[in-house]
C-alpha cells in the first residue's frame, strides 16, 4: 500500500479522500490555491503545499506545480478526486512518467471515454445498449438528413467533444435539421475548439439511470447497482437516489450484468461509472465517467463499501478481493447536493458562514468541509455540501431526509436547502414519478 497520497483536489472531496486515506493508515498531502489557505482539507491534512493563485487555471489546473509538490512531499500516488484534472488523459499519463501511482484508470480509457464516438463505439462491442444514432461523424447536412430519415424525428446532434451538455442541438422535424446542425456544429467550434457532430435519436422523457463499476488489475470486476439522477437542472445533477424507483429487479440485474460484462471486455480498472437514459423499459448508454462521481456516496450506504478505498487498494495492484454473489444491496439511500446559491434565482452566494449546524442521528451522513467562520471562495464551483441519508425503505430514506434538511443550519449566505425541503415534500418525488425534465418545471416554471 502507499505511505502517502497527494489529494488534487478541494473541498469536501479532497476530505473524503483524506478521510479514507488515514482510515488506511496512510499520510496524506493537501494542495490548495491561495484562496484555499483556511479551507478544512488544508487544516486536517499531514501535510500542505500551496501551488497558486485564486483562479483553477493557475492552481488546481497547474500540473507543474501539483507534481512538483508531489516530488517535494516524497508522495506515492495522486488522487485526482472529481472535475479539475480528474478526467485529464495528459495528467494522468504525466502522473505516471514521474513515477507517481495514478488513482484512477488508465489514460488510455480516460482518452477514450472522453471522445463520445469512439467511447460508443467501443461499449458497444462490449455488449452496452446505445442511443441509435449515425455511427460516427456527420460532416455535411446532406449526410445529416441521410442519417436523420434512418434514425427518425425527433434528433439531437451533439459534439464529439461534448461535455457538460453544450454543443446540442435538437431537431424536430426534417425541415428544422439543417439549421439545428449548422449551429451545433458553430457551438462545438465556439466551445471545444473541434465542430465534428453526430446524430442520435433524441429522447423525450427519459430518466438518467447510471451504474456503477469496479475494476481491479487482475480482472476481477464487480457492479454496485444503479443510481437515479434524472433530477437535474441545466444538466447539474440536484439530486440523487439509489435504488431507481423506475426500475424492477429484473431490469435492475441485466444492466448491472451486462455493465460489468463490458468493463471487463474493454480492460478496464478503477471506479467508473456507464451513464444511461432509460425510457420504456429499453437503456441506452450515453456516456463513461472514469472518476469517482460526487453521488458515490449513495451506493456506498447501499452497498457498505468505501469507494475510495477501493479505488486505492486497486491502484496499489490489491486484488478486490470479492466477488458479485459477495455484494448485497441495503435500504435506500438519497443525496441532496446543496450548493452556495439562492433557492430560487440559483445566483451563487459566496461568503462568510456565520452559524454552521450539521443534522446528525442513525443513517444520516454530511460531506462537506464547512465550518462555522469559513469563508465560501467565489472562484470554485457553488457545491458546499451532500447532504446523504440511508433508511430501511425509500419512505423512511425520504421521511429522514425531510428531518434532516430541518435540522441543518447553513447561515450567511444564500443555500439551496429550502430547495431541497420543497422538493422531498412534493407529491411527484415522494411517488418517484418524475424524468430529466421534471426538475426544470418545477424551478423555472
Ligand atoms: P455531456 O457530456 O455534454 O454532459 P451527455 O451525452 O452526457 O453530454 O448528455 C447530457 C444530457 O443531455 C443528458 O443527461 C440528457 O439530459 C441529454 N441527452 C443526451 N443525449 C440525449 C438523447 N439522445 N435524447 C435526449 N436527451 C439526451
Amino acid at each position: 500500500m502507499f505511505e502517502k497520497v497527494l489529494i488534487a483536489n478541494r473541498g469536501e472531496i479532497a476530505l473524503r479522500i483524506q478521510r479514507a486515506c488515514r482510515e488506511m493508515g496512510m499520510r496524506t498531502v493537501a494542495v490548495h490555491s491561495t484562496a484555499d489557505q483556511d479551507a478544512m482539507h488544508v487544516r486536517l491534512a499531514d501535510e500542505a503545499i500551496c501551488i497558486g493563485p485564486p483562479a483553477a487555471a493557475d492552481s488546481y489546473l497547474n500540473v507543474q506545480a501539483i507534481l512538483t509538490a508531489a516530488a517535494i512531499t516524497n508522495a506515492d500516488a495522486i488522487h485526482p478526486g472529481y472535475g479539475f484534472l480528474s478526467e485529464n488523459a495528459e495528467f494522468a499519463a504525466m502522473v505516471e512518467e514521474h513515477n507517481f501511482v495514478f488513482i484512477g484508470p488508465s489514460p488510455e480509457h480516460i482518452r477514450l471515454m472522453g471522445d463520445k464516438i469512439a467511447a460508443k463505439q467501443s461499449v458497444k462491442e462490449a455488449g452496452i445498449p446505445v442511443v441509435p444514432g449515425s455511427d460516427g461523424p456527420v460532416d455535411s447536412v446532406e449526410e445529416a438528413l441521410k442519417a436523420a430519415q434512418e434514425i427518425g424525428y425527433p434528433v439531437l446532434i451533439k459534439a464529439s467533444a461534448g461535455g457538460g451538455g453544450r454543443g446540442m442541438k435538437v431537431a424536430e422535424t426534417e425541415d428544422k435539421l439543417s439549421e439545428a446542425f449548422k449551429t451545433a456544429r458553430s457551438e462545438a467550434v465556439a466551445a471545444f475548439g473541434n465542430g465534428e457532430v453526430y446524430l442520435e435519436k433524441f429522447l423525450g422523457k427519459p430518466r438518467h439511470i447510471e451504474i456503477q463499476v469496479l475494476a481491479d488489475h487482475h480482472g476481477n470486476t464487480v457492479h454496485l447497482g444503479e443510481r437515479d439522477c434524472s433530477l437535474q437542472r441545466r444538466h447539474q445533477k440536484l439530486v440523487e437516489e439509489a435504488p431507481s424507483p423506475a426500475l424492477n429487479s429484473e431490469q435492475r440485474e441485466e444492466i448491472g450484468r451486462i455493465a460489468k460484462e463490458a468493463v471487463q471486455k474493454i480492460g478496464y480498472r478503477s471506479v467508473g461509472t456507464f451513464e444511461f437514459l432509460f425510457e420504456d423499459g429499453k437503456f441506452y448508454f450515453i456516456e463513461m465517467n472514469t472518476r469517482l462521481q460526487v453521488e458515490h456516496p449513495i451506493t456506498e450506504m447501499i452497498t457498505g463499501l468505501d469507494l475510495v478505498r477501493e479505488m486505492v487498494r486497486i491502484a496499489a495492484g490489491t486484488p478486490l478481493g470479492y466477488g458479485q454473489e459477495d455484494i448485497s444491496f441495503s435500504g435506500h439511500a438519497i443525496e441532496c447536493r446543496i450548493n452556495a446559491e439562492h433557492p430560487e434565482t440559483f445566483i451563487p452566494s459566496p461568503g462568510r458562514i456565520t452559524d454552521y449546524h450539521p443534522p446528525g442521528g442513525l443513517g444520516v451522513r454530511v460531506d462537506s468541509a464547512l465550518y462555522s467562520g469559513y469563508t465560501v471562495p467565489p472562484h470554485y464551483d457553488s457545491m458546499i455540501a451532500k447532504l446523504i441519508v440511508h433508511g430501511a425503505n425509500r419512505n423512511e430514506c425520504l421521511m429522514r431526509l425531510r428531518r434532516a434538511l430541518s435540522e441543518y443550519i447553513i447561515g450567511g449566505l444564500d443555500s439551496t436547502l429550502p430547495l431541497h425541503l420543497r422538493l422531498m415534500a412534493d407529491p411527484d418525488i415522494v411517488n418517484g414519478d418524475y424524468d430529466i425534465h421534471w426538475l426544470e418545471k418545477f424551478v423555472d416554471g
